[in-house]
């Protein structure tokens, strides 16, 4: 039996990057060093970002940097039944309501200062407003948000890369939207809901993924406990940034793998640069499995790719 189980949660929303090649890389070289297992699974709730031939761009890619895995999971999008399921279990237990407030309402209710790069939390127009979710969409005609009720309350986990948390998700985000409902009362799944679903249905007990969702994490440990599914181990890798401080994005130049293969920069490369940016001496992806993997050796701080990797910078992005 593995020792623990990882997954690679791509979106199939564009091709891979840099960024995303740095969490994947690492979360596959410690689970090989350490005889767990991987996943992937295709996260493809995300509808109108979704590109096409992404998904096949995706595998390419992983293929590329040779990160394999032992098993792939249903496509996120096919397993609608159990995402409406555990839906309608926190709705049935009072844990989630209806939302009719317009990105509009939000913004202007949010209009406060905050943190920079946190979320504010939703000021909690909605709760206790409608006796159903379904008249939170009726009241304007428009889909409305399913959101989860996030008392105040300190989430403490430690976080194997990040060190010891203690998030309180009253303050970050507040109430947040685990699904939609549509006027007709057709229902989706969020991103939160279906990602804890998934995790416990493909076995998942460590999640390896960017800081970006480290906030998330504390969520998704009260989705757990709410819905009875056993708690995850996190470990969030430090984001890759371009030189300015500013997470890897376009206007930082295309680090798309694809591109980089185009330009002649070998896997290899990427892999010592992987290395380097978790403190580690270079060396093939085989012997690093071989050496170990050390999360204590993963700087803390924010990696950034080697400059001449970087084209200038595509215009109007
Ligand atoms: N599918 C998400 C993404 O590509 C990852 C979600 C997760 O790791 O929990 O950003």
């Amino acid at each position: 039996m593995a020792a623990w189980t990882t997954r690679f949660a791509p979106s199939p929303t564009g091709a891979l990057h840099l960024g995303n090649a740095r969490t994947l890389g690492l979360a596959w070289w410690w689970a090989r060093a350490e005889g767990a297992g991987v996943v992937l699974r295709i996260e493809d709730l995300d509808h109108p970002r979704k590109k096409a031939g992404a998904i096949e761009q995706l595998r390419e890619d992983l293929a590329w940097l040779g990160l394999d895995y032992d098993r792939e999971t249903p496509i996120q999008t096919s397993r609608l039944e159990r995402h409406l399921a555990a839906l309608d279990a926190l709705v049935a237990l009072g844990l989630v309501y209806g939302c009719a407030c317009s990105r509009k309402d939000l913004e202007e209710a949010q209009s406060a200062p905050h943190e920079i790069g946190d979320e504010p939390p939703y000021p909690g127009t909605c709760r206790g407003r409608f006796a159903t979710p379904r008249d939170a969409a009726l009241a304007t005609g428009r889909p409305a948000a399913l959101r989860f009720l996030a008392a105040p309350g300190v989430e403490r986990f430690d976080d194997l890369l990040a060190g010891p948390q203690e998030i309180d998700p009253a303050l970050h985000g507040g109430d947040f939207v685990v699904g939609r409902l549509d006027v007709d009362g057709a229902r989706r799944p969020a991103y939160q809901l279906a990602v804890v679903v998934d995790d416990a249905d493909d076995g998942v007990d460590r999640v390896i993924r960017g800081a970006d969702l480290l906030r998330s994490a504390a969520r998704q440990r009260r989705l757990q406990r709410a819905l009875g599914l056993p708690p995850t181990t996190y470990a969030h890798a430090p984001l890759v940034v371009g030189r300015d401080g500013r997470r890897l994005a376009k206007r930082h130049g295309d680090t798309r793998l694809a591109s980089l293969r185009a330009r002649g920069i070998s896997a290899q490369a990427v892999w010592d640069w992987i290395a380097r940016s978790c403190g580690a001496a270079p060396a093939a992806p085989a012997d690093l499995v071989r050496r170990g993997f050390r999360p204590d050796a993963v700087p803390r701080e924010p990696a950034t790719p080697p400059e001449a990797w970087a084209e200038p910078p595509q215009r109007g992005l």
